[in-house]
């Protein structure tokens, strides 16, 4: 297997190697790396629930009643009650009829893209789309046509071209996870209904933080209603794991009979069904609007302080806020800087970004106070200016 010895030399040389950073602690603003603390800024537990009590609380009153693991697939040895309620809360919170439980938002890309699409069918994909967008679009066995980001204008110029007798299926990040950026939402759900396709939205860092309900960037934007296939996370705003499709009973009821990542893998376990319950809870009440308010706060604060300093945010109007850098090398560098001033931020590079769109990828939290935001930009400005970024 010499090839994978040259392949990770040839990473390497292009400072494309990537390793993963080992926390001791629990996910919270400040995290322990080596026995030192770090402020975390690339975090997407955004509100702060991956470690908050009544999370916690629920994980651990679920593993003692239901034990630790669900044992198969729904469909092979039923579901649990854990998975009912979910789904019953989450189709409550999304104003659906229905909502369908899935592993992880990778598993349900991966299922619902090639249970909507097959072949003679269209997928029309923003080309900042999610990796899991594109590899539930190259399963599909569809024909993938990607659009210019955001570019509704290209979109619909794709949809006059392709007439024939097959789908035509939309799907978009509603906010795209390394641009922060949003898509517009209002014209897509406009050209679905001209031509009459199918609309599917990943709202994986909307989920829990944007709206006034915290129901997601399709809420903030005013087209709930307008959503044929609503996608979100369990994983980020949320603060626990797994995924979800929000729709018509009769959608859960076909992507039940048809995702085969729903029908071939085992379902979540008890310890991360019932913390999605807590934090869904959270976010409906007033303990979650103050927390979508101290994101936005800080995203605020955050944002003018890079801005002031001179730097590319890539228009980003979401908590998360990248710094554009553009070349790999000059990233990494930039990110371990920042690591050794006690600031965790990651370095986002190709295939996750195109070359020469090289950024640091930051994130801010409910829970970062304004001296820890204060203190983080006046590090990466130094840097920065070190570096010639600005
Ligand atoms: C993180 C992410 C996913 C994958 O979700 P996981 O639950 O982490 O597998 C899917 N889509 C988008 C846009 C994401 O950012």
């Amino acid at each position: 297997m010499e090839f994978i010895h040259e392949e990770l030399e040839r990473l390497r040389q292009a400072s494309l190697y990537r390793n993963c950073r080992v926390i001791e602690s629990s996910q919270g603003a400040r995290v322990s790396i080596d026995g030192r603390e770090y402020l975390l800024l690339c975090s997407n537990n955004y509100l702060g629930l991956a470690g908050h009590p009544a999370l916690r609380q629920a994980a651990a009153d679920a593993a003692l009643a239901f034990g630790a693991g669900s044992g198969a697939s729904r469909l092979v040895s039923g579901s649990m009650t854990l998975h009912t309620a979910l789904e019953e809360k989450l189709a409550l919170f999304k104003g659906t009829e229905a909502a369908l439980l899935f592993n992880s938002g990778y598993a349900a890309n991966s299922g619902i893209i090639p249970a909507l699409a097959g072949r003679g069918d269209t997928v029309f994909s923003d080309r900042l789309n999610h990796a899991s967008i594109v590899d539930g679009t190259l399963l599909s066995r569809a024909s993938h046509l990607r659009y210019p980001h955001c570019d509704t204008v290209a979109l619909r110029r794709l949809l006059e071209k392709q007439g024939g007798s097959g789908r035509k299926i939309i799907v978009t990040d509603a906010v795209f996870s390394m641009d922060g950026d949003m898509a517009p939402l209002q014209e897509i759900v406009a050209l679905k209904k001209e031509f009459g396709a199918v609309l599917i939205i990943d709202d994986a860092h909307g989920t829990g933080v944007l709206g006034a309900g915290g129901k997601g960037t399709a809420e903030y934007l005013g087209v709930m209603k307008d959503i044929d296939v609503y996608m979100g996370t369990l994983g980020k705003g949320i603060g626990s794991y797994g995924a979800y499709v929000a729709g018509s009973r009769e959608l859960a009821d076909y992507l039940r009979n048809s995702a085969r990542s729903f029908i071939f893998s085992t379902s979540l376990p008890p310890a991360v069904l019932a913390p999605s319950m807590a934090a869904i809870d959270i976010i409906d009440s007033a303990e979650g609007l103050e927390l979508r308010q101290m994101l936005a706060r800080n995203r605020v604060l955050f944002l003018s302080l890079l801005h002031a300093a001179g730097f590319d945010t890539m228009g980003s109007v979401t908590q998360i806020i990248p710094i554009l850098t553009g070349d790999a090398a000059l990233t990494m560098e930039f990110s371990q800087r920042l690591f050794s001033a006690g600031v965790f931020v990651q370095g986002i590079r190709p295939p996750t970004v195109p070359a020469g769109k090289c950024r640091l990828r930051c994130t801010v939290m409910a829970s970062h106070t304004e001296d820890d935001l204060a203190d983080a930009a006046g590090k990466i400005a130094a840097i920065g200016r070190e570096l010639g970024v600005i």
